[in-house]
């Protein structure tokens, strides 16, 4: 917390519901952690869900009369490698730029600046907003250098792998989804 030199002087509480338009035509500014445990859908993704996401919005209103919000959402997540399988330090580092609208046809009236929220009741859950954008930001395969990959690791898994095909018998040579790896991941870690 002390590293944070403004702290005094902006409102770090974040509040657990909003109303994103009066919080636009207000122009405010909303600062502070959230713990990534609050986070379900998230967590079930992570290998560990300590740790908190440090974010930073600004509510405004556009001279097209767009109420949208800027910020960023920066944490370490651990997520798990797709190659071994063991937990893999990942950086968020997420620009976020949302324009809310209350009806699906004012989607294609917005410019490309900025990404469409659909409110579809208020007031919404900011965590419920905040987790939607952090899982868009996370990359689809995550995976270790190769250089730091596990390799005794790696083998099993190809056993796994050829055991999974011989069970399976079907598209398993493609992509697992990231769910059903995670899945093994934590019947493996049972030791
Ligand atoms: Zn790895």
């Amino acid at each position: 917390m002390s590293k944070h030199q403004n702290s005094s002087a902006i409102n770090s509480r974040l509040p657990v519901q909003i109303d994103p338009i009066r919080l636009a035509v207000a122009r405010q500014q909303l600062y502070g952690n959230i713990e990534i445990s609050r986070f379900e859908r998230l967590s079930e993704l992570l290998t560990s869900n300590e740790g908190l996401v440090k974010v930073q919005f600004d509510f405004d209103v556009d001279t097209s009369k767009v109420h949208y919000v800027t910020g960023t959402l920066v944490a370490e997540l651990s997520l798990c490698c797709q190659r071994c399988l063991q937990p893999m330090k990942w950086q968020l580092d997420a620009e976020v730029a949302l324009a809310f609208v209350e009806h699906e046809h004012q989607i294609d009236e917005l410019v490309v600046d900025y990404e469409p929220y659909l409110i579809e009741s208020t007031p919404l859950m900011l965590s419920d907003m905040i987790e939607d954008e952090i899982l868009l930001a996370l990359p689809q395969v995550p995976m270790h250098d190769e250089s730091e990959c596990n390799p005794a690791v790696k083998i099993n898994r190809q056993v796994e792998q050829v055991e999974a095909q011989d069970n399976a018998g079907q598209a398993t040579s493609k992509r697992k989804n990231p769910f059903a790896v995670l899945a093994d991941f934590k019947s493996d870690s049972k030791e």
